[in-house]
């Protein structure tokens, strides 16, 4: 199966970042995978959540993306 996820676009991703706020720390690359800590630029850029109150970024490496589905109830 295809990952048709990247088909989105990076200026699509540069304006979500900027809604939140956060665009000009991903363009310093202040934003890392919360699983394997890459830095999380817009062609990485794959998932983001709220866990506790902090936003969690996920890269596109495979075991990244997955790991949000395994570890829901862990801290
Ligand atoms: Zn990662």
């Amino acid at each position: 199966m295809k990952e048709s996820f990247q088909a989105v676009h990076a200026a699509e991703i540069e304006d979500f970042f900027a809604s939140i706020g956060l665009l000009a720390d991903l363009k310093r690359g202040c934003l890392k995978c919360q699983t394997c800590g890459a830095t999380i630029t817009p062609d990485n850029f794959t998932l983001m959540t709220r866990r506790n109150g902090r936003l969690l970024f996920l890269c596109a490496e495979k075991p990244c993306f997955l790991s949000l589905f395994k570890t829901g109830a862990e801290t």
